[in-house]
């Protein structure tokens, strides 16, 4: 063994580090508090799209964003509440959109995707997760905002894996959408999973793989200096040769620490419903960005929405029913449908909503802050905590948390 390792949190990026690992021979524990449902990991969308991902609404679109908070049904929340309480972070928001990192990062992150595919292949021949390249299909029923996302998309002609497409292509595409469809683009070298199929079969295989898995809350370190002893727990206090924090948007751990990581919950939101109806595609309405497809039992799941509100705030209603109206909007033969399950997790996000991979301590990492695109970035993610423990550094200056020092 080359020396114990104890990761916090057991969502898809402390899943993804713990792989890396033990293929490298180390001995290694992750830590969880929760059940899966409580991660962002737990009910997203699942999609694995270097085109689209690297072409999505990013820092640079301030006005967009801002302009989507005002407007009641645009998919986005932000009480007055927690602009005041996340001011902090809003204002470095602010800062970093003024920044022209936005094809710099785009490049990145497309990069970064591109090699998740042959790392989830590879993946999908151990464990069943229902891996397909299915595309993506960006679809709108306001005409306005459809010229808007091509002169976006058309503003970087280095990610054209995409095909603009009529009304008449879309539909022939995809019968059952809403006929008053104007048009839509379609992403054709996107993949896909199950994030559900994805967590629960990928901690069976990690258990088999030697991985302990402990249900107690990471609570506070234990130091010497710049050294971690201990960590302690609700429950245990825990020793090993390095500590990896992956937490996501939870920040409870950082008290100890005297840390103030910028990372607040972008919550999102997730119906599956009991409607068969089927898709050939995953589908984004790009009007509202939300995602639609088929959960892995056939059951028609639509997710997304943005609230800026605390991890631990209690579901809002109010955005269950947006999913629920906007589902009936984009595929009206499903009217009637019941809901089966619903859901609510929380995107880890920077203000320039890229992660913080980085040493916080002699022997403490940290890997949060994937935003919208964790799935995604799990895998070049791992190979980052790879780099740090084995080289005691990474070369992906974006990542690291003196960036926001
Ligand atoms: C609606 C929605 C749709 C999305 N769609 C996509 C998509 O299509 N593709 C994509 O790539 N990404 C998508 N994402 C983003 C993705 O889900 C996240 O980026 C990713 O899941 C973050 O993973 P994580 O492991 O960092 O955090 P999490 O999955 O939240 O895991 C963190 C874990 O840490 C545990 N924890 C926290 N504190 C402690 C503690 N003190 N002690 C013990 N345990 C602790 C928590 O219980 C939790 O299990 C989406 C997110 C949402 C909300």
């Amino acid at each position: 063994m080359k020396g114990k390792v104890v990761i916090i949190g057991r969502g898809i990026i402390g899943l993804s580090i713990a792989y890396r690992l033990v293929e490298e021979g180390y001995e290694v524990i992750i830590i969880d508090e929760n059940p899966f449902y409580k991660a962002a990991s737990w009910n997203n969308a699942g999609l694995i799209s270097p085109t689209f991902s690297a072409l999505s609404p990013s820092i640079g679109n301030l006005r967009e964003i801002l302009k989507w908070i005002f407007i009641e049904h645009s998919g986005i929340r932000i009480s007055f509440k927690s602009l005041f309480k996340n001011a902090h972070w809003v204002l470095r928001f602010i800062k970093e959109s003024k920044k022209a990192a936005e094809l710099q990062n785009m490049k990145l992150i497309y990069d970064m995707i591109s090699e998740a595919i042959s790392w989830y292949e590879n993946l999908s021949n151990k464990i069943f997760i229902n891996f397909k390249k299915d595309g993506l299909l960006e679809v709108f029923l306001d005409k306005l905002k459809f010229d808007k996302r091509i002169a976006f998309i058309k503003k970087y002609p280095e990610f054209n894996k995409y095909n603009i497409l009529s009304e008449k292509e879309i539909l022939e595409l995809e019968k059952s959408l809403n006929q008053n469809v104007c048009g839509g683009i379609y992403y054709y070298e996107e993949y896909s999973l199950d994030p559900r199929l994805l967590m629960q079969n990928f901690t069976e295989l990690l258990k088999k793989l030697s991985v302990s898995f402990i249900n107690e809350k990471a609570e506070y370190f234990e130091l010497t200096g710049n050294y971690i002893d201990y960590l302690i727990t609700d429950k245990s206090k825990i020793k090993a040769d390095i500590y990896v924090i992956a937490t996501g948007a939870y920040r409870d751990i950082y008290k100890s620490l005297k840390i103030r990581l910028p990372i607040i919950a972008g919550r999102g939101y997730a119906i599956i419903t009991n409607s068969k109806l089927k898709l050939e595609h995953h589908v984004l309405g790009g009007d509202y960005r939300i995602s639609f497809a088929n959960t892995y039992e056939g059951n028609l799941k639509a997710t997304g929405f943005l609230e800026l509100a605390d991890v631990h705030d209690e579901p809002m209603r109010k955005c269950y029913d947006f999913l629920e109206k906007t589902l009936i909007k984009y595929f009206p033969s499903a009217k009637g449908f019941g809901i089966i399950d619903k859901w609510v997790g929380s995107r880890p996000c920077t203000p320039d909503l890229m992660p913080i991979i980085d040493k916080l301590k002699e022997n403490l990492l940290v890997c949060v802050g994937h935003c919208r695109i964790g799935v995604c970035l799990a895998p070049y993610s791992s190979k980052l905590i790879l780099d740090l423990i084995e080289r005691g550094k990474h070369d992906i200056e974006q990542f690291l948390l003196q960036r926001f020092l």
